[in-house]
């Protein structure tokens, strides 16, 4: 079996890797080649954890496997670690044979902003200028780095609870060699690529506040009670998801189905748009929604292709298991 340590990813695994993971996972999930596993997460009832498996197989990529992990309130005061834990186990799909145990915490990351990567590649107005982020948290500076490079993007925006935190999208933005402003949510109006990435548990963005043509990820709401958006912007928009029953279940889309303003069957599998059997966006003026709830699916294609880069660079320890 080959062990990836968590400290080798961020000398291993590009954004571009994750990207292209990520993208030909979406597509093997449309086209019924590659399926996710029912999500387990569980309240552990020690150290106020919330401790789960997701998993799936990719018979076009031939991964098998899940991610376990959660949250842990306390590590970093207690411990000096981060929060959020998780570590990526790969089996054979021939044998059931452990093939592979990686660190998941930076993939976590990097597969997240890669999935509203992938949305803004395919969803976005070609002529998209200014990027707009509801969020300044630790994935939402991974989620601007990977949308800056889909676009020619010449601004950031940005809207936080704590406006304390915008520093952390002023940095990426600087990196990109692009102004930042911080501002109101109606100043997102001025947006035509957003991203929301929040622990919010209430709707942040009316949908007045979202003018024609934008295209916005939901990233933040993967847990059921979670919330980032007015359900009525969903009915406004064309909606898109990783995975249809996760969105209608603990993505930002069970608050418009809930309030019936929005019906499973009018839902997009982004697989779909990769694979060219959805048209995507159909016209400049129309508003595109991505709803990314994150898959096991993603974890497993970004842990496998971080195993082969180990293996090329010769830093994957192998054990006799
Ligand atoms: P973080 O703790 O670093 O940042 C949290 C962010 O949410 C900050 O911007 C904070 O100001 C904001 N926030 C907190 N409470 C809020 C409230 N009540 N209203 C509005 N904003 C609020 O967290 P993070 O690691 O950046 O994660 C952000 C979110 O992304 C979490 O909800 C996490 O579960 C989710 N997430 C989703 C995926 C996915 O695949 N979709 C993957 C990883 C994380």
């Amino acid at each position: 079996m080959l062990i990836v340590p968590e400290r080798e990813i961020a000398d291993l695994m590009t954004r571009e890797a994750a990207f292209a993971a990520v993208e030909k996972v979406f597509a093997a999930m449309a086209s019924g080649r590659a399926y996710n596993f029912p999500v387990v997460r569980e309240a552990i009832g020690h150290a106020d954890a919330l401790y789960g498996f997701k998993g799936g197989f990719d018979r076009a990529g031939m991964s098998l496997g899940l991610k376990a992990g959660g949250y842990w309130p306390h590590n970093l005061e207690r411990h000096g670690i981060i929060n959020h834990q998780s570590t990526v186990f790969l089996f054979d799909p021939e044998t059931g044979r452990a093939r592979a145990m990686v660190g998941g915490n930076l993939l976590t990351a990097l597969r997240t902003a890669a999935a509203s990567a992938v949305s803004i590649r395919h969803l976005a107005r070609a002529d998209a200028t200014v990027i707009g982020m509801i969020g300044a948290g630790h994935q939402a500076a991974f989620q601007l780095r990977a949308a800056l490079e889909q676009r020619a993007f010449e601004k950031v925006i940005g809207w936080n609870l704590h406006p304390e935190m915008l520093p952390n999208l002023e940095r990426v933005a600087e990196e990109a060699g692009l102004p930042f402003e911080a501002v109101e949510l109606d100043g997102l109006r001025a947006a035509d690529v957003l991203i929301s990435i929040t622990s919010s548990f209430d709707a942040i963005l009316r949908a007045d506040q979202v003018v024609a043509g934008t295209h916005i990820a939901c990233m933040g709401t993967d847990t059921k009670g979670k919330q980032e958006v007015d359900p009525a912007l969903l009915a406004r928009a064309t909606v898109f998801a990783d995975e249809i029953a996760q969105a209608v279940s603990i993505g930002e889309c069970q608050h418009a189905v809930a309030r019936g303003l929005l019906d499973a069957s009018e839902i997009a599998e982004i697989g779909a748009v990769i694979n060219g059997t959805h048209p995507g966006r159909i016209s400049e003026s129309e508003i595109t929604l991505f709803d990314g709830t994150g898959v096991g699916l993603q974890d497993l294609a970004v842990a496998a292709a971080v195993v082969d880069l180990a293996v090329a660079k010769g830093v994957a320890i192998e054990v006799d298991f």
